[in-house]
Formats: structure tokens, C-alpha cells, sequence
């Protein structure tokens, strides 16, 4: 990673820390985290404003993880940990491959849900998470 990429991802935790203690975003914040992440910011929002964002949490482990809608007609869900990985395809290509994004938009998405705690919440049985998928 870059020295670039490590002072904007510093600036990002510390203003998810602000919303998160806020309880809710500010234009100010929002208009820091897209000067930040772009587009992928305006579209995380979108995601989350459409209630696309879901957290399950495993019982009795506490575990949890992000199922974030995507914003295609087929509305996919990846899977998603916000400070990691996400399942879709932009995660791999543009993150992991090309290096040329951050984070992808359902990683934000999630971190956003998180932070003003604006997520669906589910609980699932810890024996459903697996290797298969989830089932819910
Ligand atoms: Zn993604």
C-alpha cells in the first residue's frame, strides 16, 4: 500500500470514529469520505439509504458479518467484512488486482451502516455460516 493510500485510509477511520461516536453523519463527514472514495462513496450511500445492508450475527459465536445489496437488476448480495474483503467482483479487480480503489462500495456501504447503526440486523444459528454459503 502506498504511503498516499495509508494517510487516506488514517483520514477514514478517524472521521468513521466521529460518526460512529456522532451517531450519525454529518454533511461535513460525508463530503470527507467522498473527497476520499469518489463515487463509490455517493453509491455506498445510495445502498444504504435503499436498506441494502444487513448484519448476521452468529449465535451463540456473537461473529457477525455484512450482507450488502448490489446495485445491479439482479440485486446480488455479497458478502462483506468492511474493513477487509468483499465477495464482488470490483473487490478483487480494482482492490486486490489493480490496486486502484480503497475499498470497494458495499465495503462502505457496511461501514457506513455500522457506524449509525442503520443496518437490518439477523441473527443466524452459528452452524448455518460455511464454506457453502449462508443460509438464513
Ligand atoms: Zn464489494
Amino acid at each position: 500500500m502506498s504511503v498516499t493510500a495509508g494517510v487516506a485510509l488514517a483520514v477514514a477511520d478517524a472521521v468513521w470514529a466521529e460518526i460512529r461516536s456522532a451517531g450519525l453523519a454529518s454533511d461535513e463527514h460525508l463530503s470527507i469520505l467522498e473527497a476520499l472514495f469518489g463515487k463509490n462513496m455517493v453509491r455506498a450511500s445510495k445502498i444504504l439509504d435503499e436498506g441494502g445492508v444487513r448484519r448476521v450475527t452468529g449465535a451463540p459465536s456473537g461473529r457477525s458479518l455484512f450482507l450488502v445489496m448490489g446495485e445491479s437488476k439482479r440485486k446480488e448480495e455479497y458478502i462483506c467484512f468492511p474493513e477487509h474483503l468483499c465477495t464482488c467482483y470490483s473487490f478483487f479487480y480494482d482492490i486486490v488486482s489493480r490496486g486502484e480503489q480503497l475499498c470497494c462500495k458495499h465495503q462502505l456501504a457496511a461501514r457506513l451502516a455500522e457506524a449509525v447503526s442503520k443496518h437490518q440486523n439477523i441473527e443466524a444459528a452459528s452452524y448455518s455460516f460455511g464454506l457453502h454459503g449462508i443460509s438464513l
